[in-house]
């Protein structure tokens, strides 16, 4: 089972982005929708992460390309897809200037928006996966159960209980919520996190997830977050499980 990807539709025309929520919707994905810059970058604030943001330029107040210009300021590497009425060759060279990922422009083929959101996430997951030597970019906070993970300055906040996270477990917490809810075996875990070949003993990688436990869990020993699969690998689930039923 894989998560459901969220996208975030940014958009004033409220019939439009009800119309690309309820297609979006039928696809499978989570859909949130801002009417305007200001909402649209306290939703991505917010505590759940998003997959990928539809973005309309002409929005009342801030414009499409301040959001986006915004969202790159703030480190925020979450695919853009412009999806505006301006057709000029200078207007989409502005979108990418700030940011923007991809340019479709209105009135847009639905099949086409669908396919090149799916596109633009699969890119990204592909990006993320490999690892290739840049970090692993997230919200720059995140909650897992009770604890609060600030990715800026890798403190957890268990319930009041402070814990500070190495870079190294940060990385692999990282690259757990990149991959939520897919199964990841442990060879993969050293080659692109510890970015070593999976020759050395994957012990190590099971300490660093029983760090990572003592941390997030409740109940370490019976862990709703952090699973392993076993003769596998670990899988992460963000929303917990009841380790009953995934035994
Ligand atoms: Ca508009």
């Amino acid at each position: 089972m894989t998560a459901k990807k969220s996208v975030l539709i940014v958009e004033d025309e409220h019939h439009l982005a009800v119309g690309i929520k309820y297609n979006l919707e039928a696809e499978g994905f989570q859909v949130t929708t801002a009417g305007d810059g200001p909402s649209a970058l306290q939703c991505i604030q917010d505590k759940t992460p998003i997959d990928l943001i539809i973005l309309d330029l002409m929005l009342p107040g801030m414009s499409g390309y301040a959001v986006c210009e915004k969202l790159r300021e703030m480190n925020i590497d979450v695919p853009v897809l412009i999806l505006s009425a301006r057709t000029l060759t200078e207007d989409r060279t502005r979108g990418f200037d700030v940011g923007a990922d991809q340019y479709l422009t209105k009135p847009f083929d639905l099949d086409e928006l669908l396919s090149r959101v799916r596109n633009l996430l699969l890119m990204y997951d592909r990006r993320t996966k490999r690892g290739n030597g840049q970090p692993i970019s997230s919200p720059p906070q995140y909650q897992i159960a009770n604890c609060e993970v600030d990715f800026a300055t890798y403190e957890v906040n268990a319930g009041g209980k402070k814990a500070k996270l190495t870079q190294l477990e940060m990385k692999l917490l990282q690259y757990f919520i990149h991959n939520e809810g897919r199964v990841i075996p442990r060879d993969e875990l050293l080659e692109n996190v510890w970015e070593m070949p999976a020759t050395i003993t994957t012990r190590a990688v099971d300490q660093f997830i029983r760090r990572l436990r003592k941390i997030f869990e409740p109940n370490p020993s019976s862990p709703r977050h952090f699973l392993t699969i076993r003769d596998v690998g670990y899988r992460f689930v963000t929303a917990g499980v009841d380790p009953e039923l995934d035994a």
